[in-house]
């Protein structure tokens, strides 16, 4: 399989966006954040061009970026002017923070390729910026830049993917640098916060990495494309192929016969869960009120016209449990009693090793598979 990296990232995320734009190749026009970004990275690519004699000025940059402003592409002139501002700033940002910086810049957008498994796959990206870091002996620097309005904890980046994945694809073109175990610097650039976040790439991760990429190949190839529901939905171009929004686009595009009746049921649902709310608050409203009752008549039973209510003293109990094992492990009962508590165990298994982890996963199996219903409210 030839794979990009942002097919990895895709698949991750959601399968069947991964299905749409990678195996049906659905073609849908580019979002407003990904024309945005791009346009943000031309810039930085001329602003670092080593081809240029002089580098761009401030001036240079923001009439690059003026230039090539596509307006089309906003709703109104609030929220164009509001994007349009917010790459000012970021250019501004970026050259006040780079403009006296001497770089050596080996190359611009480069494209690399990772093979796995005996070059029965490949792994293909693009690297925005790899600078010579002629201050750290000789290391390269990878940079990657976002335009992203969240910024991640260093811990993520710590074990940030991409980078691993971008490390992968340098030293296989530079195979010294993992031979002679050279560092090298692999950075996030979050441009919007002016925050360059890094991490050492070395070959300790290098076989974790290649395991990692295996693994979601063969998960691509067994998956079903199921979607989920994930943060970047509200973007996502293919909502009107899918399961989950497409229901949105049918309704106003090409309503079907059975239009008013499902609407009529999805109202009646929503109003009876309300009911079902109201009721639960009231329920507890009451029991406070027939407990004081009880309280202050001495009573644990009361009679009404269609039946009484009975109030029951509880007592809970907790065990030492290092002393019920004692009594219970000679008389092999101990393992009967025990139940995995799923919430812990979950909590656990992702603080575990990639390894030991996914050797978990391996032991996992379907039990059955069955559809909830939940409500989410405008
Ligand atoms: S809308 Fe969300 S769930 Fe549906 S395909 Fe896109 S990312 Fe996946």
């Amino acid at each position: 399989m030839r794979i990009s990296y942002s097919g990895l990232e895709t698949f991750s995320n959601c399968p069947a966006k991964y299905k749409y734009q990678y195996i049906d190749r659905i073609k849908t026009p580019k979002s407003k954040d990904a024309v945005f970004g791009t346009l943000i990275h031309e810039c930085l690519r001329m602003f670092h061009d080593p081809s240029q004699t002089t580098p761009f000025s401030e001036e240079e940059l923001l009439k690059y970026f003026t230039e090539k402003w596509n307006s089309e592409i906003y709703q109104d002139k609030q929220e164009e002017a509001f994007a349009f501002h917010q790459g000012i700033e970021i250019l501004k940002k970026y050259y006040l923070q780079n403009q006296n910086i001497s770089f050596n810049v080996v190359n611009l957008e480069i494209l690399f390729k990772i093979p796995i498994q005996d070059k029965l796959h490949q792994v293909t990206g693009r690297i925005d910026r790899i600078d010579k870091l002629d201050s750290e002996a000789g290391t390269f620097e990878i940079i990657d830049y976002k335009t992203t309005k969240k910024m991640p904890s260093q811990e993520m980046i710590d074990k940030n993917f991409q980078l691993s994945i971008y490390y992968l694809g340098v030293i296989n073109q530079w195979p010294y640098l993992q031979k002679e175990n050279r560092p090298v610097k692999l950075s996030l650039y979050y441009l919007r916060h002016g925050e360059k976040l890094s991490i050492i790439g070395n070959k300790q991760g290098v076989k974790e990495t290649q395991q990692k990429i295996l693994d979601l190949i063969n998960q691509i190839n067994k998956s079903n494309f199921a979607p989920i529901s994930n943060p970047l939905c509200d973007w996502c171009q293919y909502q009107p192929y899918c399961p989950l929004f497409k229901h949105k686009y049918i309704k106003e595009k090409q309503p079907t016969a059975n239009e008013e009746q499902i609407k009529n049921i999805i109202k009646e649902y929503f109003e009876i869960k309300d009911k079902h709310s109201q009721d639960n608050k009231r329920l507890t409203e009451l029991k406070i009120v027939i407990n004081q009752y009880c309280d202050e008549n001495e009573l644990d039973r009361v009679f009404g016209d269609n039946g009484y209510i009975t109030r029951l003293s509880q007592q809970r109990f907790t065990y030492n449990f290092n002393k019920v094992k004692e009594i219970l492990e000679p008389i092999g009962k101990w393992n009967e009693i025990l139940t995995i508590d799923k919430t812990k165990f979950k909590k656990v298994v992702n603080s575990l090793p990639y390894d030991i982890k996914k050797q978990i996963d391996q032991a996992k199996k379907l039990e059955r598979e069955f559809k909830t219903i939940t409500i989410s409210r405008k």
